[in-house]
């Protein structure tokens, strides 16, 4: 199989990559270095079955070449981050909505296979936990950034899925849920890679909030895994799945685990959201996802425990302290 990963120099894009590989696959990635880095992907740079272009996925003639090419799209590039999302809106929007266009356009004129990349963000600040695929978006005003995320995101899944219905494009959309392992920078504002840097230099680490708040981590060995189990099926078009893993933990908790696996002396510190992100943000308190859909269509469920994650991602910061 020919696949294109879109966003494929990322954090999950570069994994994904690898594990495609590994399947035997032809693997073409299109990134353009604006959140991921070249160092995740340089390693691959020699297999034959591997190519990429650095360029943005705007450039539409480009894009209709590499779609052209593949069997399979994983559209993965977008603007990710809740720090890059409250400090860069625009940039957010634009690429989140217009890119996942330029993609979609491609792909209906040759209707190839596109699985895209949603996020757990789109649920917003629903408390009906778990979340189920067709429960309802629980969205804040557009005064407060945050929601432009989720909104844009959203919006992706629209449109994925109206080309699905309108001209039979074969989309599937994936929604994934905190997701986290080795290579992941704390650049831009996730958790685990900050609070694991930190315990690693034995420097405060910083939870948001009162620490009540909670988050189910996912490995992305296991995303990644999911993924290419859906590109295998062929009875996930016009679907949304969840995906991550349902262990739930308050990020007081994560922090004083993380020092716990990490042998740390820092100092846990609670820092209002104010002050982390700017006047009248909102956090959202819990989100965990139901995986009983995954489970049912591809017989499968991420269940790497929390403990080797951080084990994992305090081994790769070891090994490559400049990266993070
Ligand atoms: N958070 C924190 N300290 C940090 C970064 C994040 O306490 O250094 C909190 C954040 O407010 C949120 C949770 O950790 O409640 C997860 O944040 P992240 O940005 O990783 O992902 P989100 O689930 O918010 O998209």
């Amino acid at each position: 199989m020919n696949v294109l990963i879109t966003g494929g120099a990322g954090f999950i894009g570069s994994h994904l990559a690898e594990r495609c590989l590994k399947e035997g696959w032809t693997v073409a990635v299109v990134d353009d270095l604006s959140t991921g880095s070249f160092t995740n992907i340089q390693h691959l740079k020699g297999n034959a079955n591997f190519s990429y272009t650095i360029d943005t996925i705007f450039h539409a003639p480009m894009i209709a070449e590499l779609v052209d090419c593949c069997d399979i799209v994983f559209h993965l590039a977008a603007a990710v981050g809740v720090k890059l999302i409250v400090d860069s809106p625009v940039r957010t929007i634009e690429t989140n909505v217009h890119g996942t266009e330029v993609v979609l356009r491609a792909v209906a004129k040759k209707l190839k296979r596109i699985i895209i990349a949603s996020t757990s963000e789109v649920y917003g600040k629903s408390s009906q936990v778990p979340f189920h695929e067709d429960d309802d978006l629980v969205m804040g005003p557009t005064t407060k950034g945050r929601w432009s995320y989720a909104c844009s995101k959203a919006l992706d899944e629209f449109l994925g899925l109206a080309y699905h219905r309108e001209k039979g494009v074969p989309v599937t959309v994936v929604r994934l849920f905190n997701t986290v392992g080795p290579r992941q920078t704390g650049r831009y504002g996730m958790v685990l890679p900050n609070f694991v840097a930190r315990a690693l230099q034995n420097e405060p680490m910083t939870v948001f909030g009162d620490g009540r708040q909670s988050r189910c981590f996912g490995y992305v060995g296991d995303a990644v895994e999911a993924l290419v189990r859906i590109a295998k099926s062929a009875d996930v078009t016009g679907e949304v799945l969840n995906i991550g893993n349902d262990r739930e933990i308050s990020i007081g908790a994560l922090a004083e685990l993380v020092k716990q696996r990490t042998g740390s002396s820092s100092e846990i510190v609670y820092l209002p959201y104010d002050q982390a992100y700017g006047p009248g943000f909102e956090d959202m308190f819990r989100r965990v996802p139901c995986l009983e859909k995954l489970q049912r269509l591809i017989g499968y469920r991420p269940c790497t425990p929390l403990e080797d994650i951080i084990d994992a991602v305090a081994a790769d910061m070891r090994e490559h302290p400049a990266s993070h």
